[in-house]
């Protein structure tokens, strides 16, 4: 999609962001979408992008530059790893990210969260990781985790920012207003720690049973929609006094 396309329709939903000020006194969990491999690693499969991408990088970056901020501080930090059986497809999607393979792993620059003892990860084999947190028995590991760490304000971060981050933030988003999720109040989502992957029209006109999705502007429609859900939606998070901004000097990796 030409960019001046795409400036127009950003014109018609004009996503308003904020810069949020995460409390210190407060408990806030970071929630990481599916950044693992199959969705992040150029050539690692199916739906993994096919060369290097610049939204996907800067989402790499600023997710785990908060993964260590938030270890750091040994705040919840929740992880989905899509994860599927080979036996059970998700249709429309072609085949990724299989149990046991690397597809499914968290990305390198993430793979040291594993060893953290504030970190739970959690396997789903649906885009909706509230759904995919539900076992047999009805019983929830996200809910779970939220009451258990007594968790008021949510950090969505991953991708994609119009599938999995989209679902989930909606999902959690629902359940909080029924009174499920006590006693979590504020859903946020952070844009630049957001990415989404990219078909232009041109190659899903000449590629079977692929539909168009032109990244910029789905990763805008994924916060717009997000945010008409109830979702704040932040260009810009730091912890404590509100001119503190993070500096990659946060970061160690
Ligand atoms: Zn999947």
């Amino acid at each position: 999609m030409v960019s001046q396309t795409v400036d127009l329709l950003k014109n018609e939903l004009p996503l308003e962001q904020e810069a949020v000020v995460l409390p210190e006194d407060v408990v806030t969990g970071l929630v990481l979408v599916d950044i693992i491999n199959g969705f992040c690693t150029v050539g690692a499969g199916n739906l993994a992008p096919r060369e290097p991408n610049s939204q996907i990088s800067g989402m790499l970056s600023e997710s785990a530059r908060l993964a260590r901020l938030f270890c750091e501080k040994k705040l919840p930090v929740m992880a989905f790893l899509d994860s599927h059986h080979p036996d059970k497809p998700e249709d429309p999607y072609p085949p990724h990210c299989i149990v046991g393979t690397d597809e499914s792993n968290l990305v390198p620059a993430l793979r040291w969260i594993e060893n953290e003892t504030n970190v739970t990860i959690r396997r789903k084999d649906c885009y909706d990781g509230y759904l995919g947190s539900m076992e047999v028995d009805g019983s929830n590991v996200f809910v779970d985790w939220v009451k258990n760490n007594q968790i008021k304000v949510l950090l969505v971060v991953g991708i994609c920012t119009d599938i999995c981050v989209l679902h989930f933030v909606c999902s959690t988003l629902s359940a909080r207003n029924r009174g499920f999720l006590a006693p979590l109040m504020d859903v946020i989502v952070y844009s630049n720690a957001c990415a989404t992957f990219d078909v232009p029209l041109h190659i899903a006109r000449n590629t079977k049973g692929a539909l168009p999705h032109p990244q910029e502007f789905m990763h805008h429609v994924g916060l717009y929609m997000a945010k008409e859900r109830g979702a704040k939606i932040a260009n810009e998070v730091s912890f404590g006094a509100p001119n503190r901004q993070l500096t990659t000097a946060d970061c160690s990796q």
